[in-house]
C-alpha cells in the first residue's frame, strides 16, 4: 500500500554547479520525492540524495510537493533561462502525476518564462502534455528521453516491476517525434551480466533507431550505498550465480571495472553506427529572449559563448565515452563553465590570442576552441 504525503517545499529549482553533458540540464526540479515505479537498480535511493530516512520507503511513501508551482514562480525570476531537467531523483510522470498534475503545472511556468527542458521518464502519461511540450519546443528547446533497457518481460519483472512496458515507451517516442518534439531513448543502465548480451544491446538499439532521434548508452551502472544493498539483495534472491561475478566486477568501487565499460561502449557504438542512430543529444541551440536582459548581461554574445561551451562539453562527452571514465575531461567542463560566464565575447579573446587566460583552457582546449570558431565563422 503506497502512502502519499503532501508537503510544502521551501525551494524547488536546483542549480547544478556544472551543466550536464548528457542531458544538457543546468537546473533540476523534482515535484515528487520517491517513485512508484520501484526499479530495483534505481540510484535515487542512495544516501547521496537522501530523499527518505529509510530507503525502503522510497517506493512506499511518495512526498508530493504541492506548492511546487507557487515556489517556482517566485524562484524562476532570479535565474538565467537554461535547460531544466525533470526530474533528477524521481519519475515526473509516475501515476500520482495524473492526480496532482505538478509536472504539467511546472512545464507551463517554464514555457511562460522561456526556459528549455529535458524530461526523463518511463511513462507515456507524458503524451497528455503534448500541447505544452510543443510550446516549449517552439519557444526554446525541448527533449524527452525514455528509458528502455530491454524488451525481455521476464527480466523486466525483476528490474522494473512496476514501470510501463517498453513497447508503450517506444510508441510514445514515435508519437512525440511525429508531433515535432525531439525524443530519444536512454539505454541506461545496461545491467551487467543481465542485459549486456550482444543480442539485447542490438535489439534495444535497433528498435530505438526506428523511431528515436538518439540513444544514450549507460554501460557503467553505479552501485552505491543503499542502491548497492538493495540490488545485491535482488541478485542473492533471483540471480545468486551472479553475486561473485559482481563482487569481482565492482570490488569496493561504485562503478564497474573500466575495461568492462569501454568494451560495452565500443560494442554499443558499433551497433549505433550500423543502425544509423546518434549516441548523444545534440547541444541545445536556443536563443535567450533579449527581454530577459537583466539576467543576461552578455546578451549580444551569449549565444556564441554558449555554443563554444557546449562544443567543449560534447567533446568531453566523446572522450569520457571512449575511455569509460567520467572524469577523463574535467578541464573541459571547467573551461565550458567559465566561458559561459564570460562578460566578454569569446571571439574577441580568440582574436587577441589570449584564450589560455580562461581557467580550464590549456593548449589542447584552446586548439579545440580555435577550430570550432574557425568553422563557425565560415558557416
Ligand atoms: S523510474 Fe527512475 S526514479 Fe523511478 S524508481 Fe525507476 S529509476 Fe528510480
Amino acid at each position: 500500500m503506497i502512502k502519499f504525503v503532501e508537503i510544502e517545499a521551501k525551494s524547488v529549482l536546483n542549480r547544478h554547479k556544472f551543466k550536464d553533458n548528457w542531458f544538457w540540464d543546468r537546473y533540476s526540479i523534482n515535484p515528487y520525492r520517491g517513485c512508484q515505479f520501484a526499479c530495483n537498480y534505481c540510484d535515487a535511493i542512495s544516501q547521496k540524495y537522501l530523499t527518505h530516512k529509510d530507503y525502503h520507503d522510497f517506493t512506499r511513501t511518495i512526498y508530493v510537493k504541492k506548492n511546487t508551482p507557487k515556489v517556482l514562480l517566485k524562484e524562476i525570476r532570479k535565474y538565467k533561462p537554461d535547460i531544466v531537467g525533470l526530474s533528477g531523483v524521481t519519475d515526473p510522470y509516475q501515476p500520482v502525476e495524473s492526480k496532482y498534475k505538478l509536472t504539467r503545472k511546472t512545464l507551463k511556468i517554464l514555457a511562460q518564462n522561456q526556459f528549455p527542458v529535458h524530461i526523463g521518464t518511463k511513462s507515456d502519461l507524458i503524451l497528455r502534455d503534448i500541447d505544452i511540450l510543443k510550446e516549449i519546443s517552439r519557444k526554446t528547446w525541448c527533449t524527452v528521453s525514455f528509458t528502455i533497457i530491454t524488451y525481455n518481460k521476464d527480466l523486466l519483472s525483476h528490474l522494473e516491476p512496476l514501470a510501463p512496458p517498453p513497447e508503450r515507451r517506444l510508441e510514445a517516442v514515435r508519437k512525440l517525434n511525429e508531433e515535432g518534439i525531439r525524443a530519444g531513448v536512454n539505454f541506461i543502465p545496461i545491467v551487467p551480466y543481465i542485459l549486456d548480451s550482444q543480442e539485447n544491446i542490438e535489439e534495444v538499439i535497433k528498435k530505438a533507431s526506428e523511431h528515436a532521434k538518439y540513444i544514450l548508452i549507460g554501460s557503467g551502472m553505479s552501485l552505491r550505498s543503499n542502491q548497492r544493498i538493495r540490488f545485491m539483495e535482488l541478485l542473492e534472491k533471483d540471480f545468486p550465480e551472479l553475486v561473485p561475478k559482481y563482487e569481482k566486477l565492482y570490488g569496493n568501487n561504485v562503478s564497474p571495472a573500466r575495461d568492462y565499460v569501454t568494451s560495452l561502449n565500443k560494442i554499443a557504438k558499433e551497433f549505433c553506427e550500423k543502425y544509423g542512430i546518434k549516441n548523444y543529444i545534440d547541444p541545445p541551440d536556443f536563443k535567450r529572449n533579449p527581454e530577459q536582459a537583466t539576467l543576461i548581461p552578455n546578451g549580444d554574445y551569449d549565444k556564441i559563448n554558449r555554443d563554444v561551451a557546449n562544443h567543449l562539453l560534447l567533446t568531453a562527452f566523446f572522450k569520457e565515452f571512449k575511455s569509460g571514465n567520467f572524469y577523463a575531461a574535467r578541464n573541459y567542463h571547467v573551461a565550458a563553465e567559465n566561458i559561459e560566464n564570460l562578460t566578454e565575447n569569446i571571439q574577441d579573446i580568440h582574436k587577441q590570442n589570449t584564450l589560455e587566460v580562461i581557467p580550464g583552457v590549456g593548449k589542447t582546449v584552446s586548439k579545440v576552441i580555435s577550430e570550432f570558431l574557425g568553422k563557425s565563422s565560415k558557416s
